[in-house]
C-alpha cells in the first residue's frame, strides 16, 4: 500500500529518507524557496493561515508570484478561525484571496475551520469554487458532517478524529495528514481505516485513488508492506 500525508507542517529527519510515504509540507510563502531545495521528493501547499491573516499583504503579493511553481499543489492552509486570530473583517478576505488563487491556478484549497462554519459555508456558497475544499484535521460530529458533505466538501482525517461521523464520509473525499502531530501516518491511517472498520490496506487504497485524482503531480512513494516490516521486527 501507498502512504500519502496531505497536510504536515514539519518532515523529520528521518521520515525525509523513509521512502514509504509522500508528503505535502505546509509552508508561508518566503519559506517556500529554502524549503523547496531541502525536500525533493515531498511537495507544497502554500498559504497565509487565518491566525495571521492581519498585515498579510507582503506574503499575499509574494503567494501570488509563486503559487503557479508545479511544487506547490494546493492553496493554504487558509480559512476561518473564531477563537484565535484577527476579526472574520480580516480572515475572509484573505482567505477569498486564496480561493482566487485556487481557482485562476485549478489548485485545491486545504482549509482550517475552527467553529467557523456558517461563514464557511457561506463563503463557499459565494464564491462557488470549481476546485476541490479539503477541510484539514477534519473531526466534526455527524449533523456537522452531512451538511459539509452535501456543499461539497472534501475531509483530511489526522490524529483526533470523530469516529462517528466517519460512516458519512463518501470514500472519494478522504484524505490523511499529521498535521502538527508527531504521530506516524502509519498510525493516523489504522486509525481511520479501524473507525471505518475497514483493512487498513483497503483505506490506503481508496486513499491513494483520491490522491492521484486530486493531485496527480504527487511523487508515488514506495509501497509499505506492515507484515514485512513486523517479519523483520521479528527476526
Ligand atoms: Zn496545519
Amino acid at each position: 500500500m501507498e502512504l500519502y500525508d496531505i497536510h504536515t507542517h514539519q518532515i523529520f529527519l528521518e521520515d525525509n529518507d523513509d521512502p514509504y510515504h509522500s508528503c505535502i509540507l505546509d509552508v508561508y510563502p518566503l519559506e517556500f524557496e529554502v524549503a523547496k531545495e531541502s525536500y525533493q521528493r515531498h511537495c507544497f501547499s502554500c498559504g497565509i493561515h487565518p491566525w495571521y491573516a492581519e498585515d498579510s499583504e507582503n506574503q499575499l503579493a509574494y503567494l501570488a508570484e509563486i503559487a503557479s511553481d508545479p511544487r506547490i499543489v494546493a492553496i493554504g492552509e487558509t480559512g476561518l478561525d473564531k477563537l484565535k486570530g484577527p476579526s472574520y473583517d480580516v480572515q475572509i478576505p484573505v482567505f477569498k484571496k486564496h480561493i482566487e488563487l485556487s481557482e485562476n491556478l485549478g489548485k485545491p484549497v486545504i482549509v482550517h475551520c475552527v467553529k467557523a462554519w456558517d461563514e464557511l459555508i457561506r463563503v463557499r456558497k459565494e464564491t462557488n469554487p470549481s476546485q476541490p475544499w479539503i477541510i484539514h484535521g477534519y473531526r466534526g460530529k455527524p449533523e456537522l458532517t452531512k451538511r459539509l458533505v452535501k456543499e461539497g466538501f472534501m475531509f483530511s482525517f489526522g490524529d483526533d478524529i470523530n469516529v462517528d461521523s466517519m460512516q458519512f464520509i463518501p470514500q472519494e473525499s478522504m484524505f490523511c495528514e499529521t498535521d502538527e502531530d508527531e504521530m506516524d501516518i502509519r498510525d493516523v491511517y489504522l486509525q481511520a481505516a479501524q473507525a471505518l472498520d475497514m483493512e487498513i490496506k483497503v483505506f490506503a487504497e481508496i486513499v491513494t485513488k483520491n490522491v492521484r485524482r486530486v493531485f496527480p503531480s504527487l511523487e508515488h512513494p514506495l509501497p509499505y508492506d506492515p507484515k514485512a516490516e513486523n517479519e523483520k521486527d521479528d527476526e
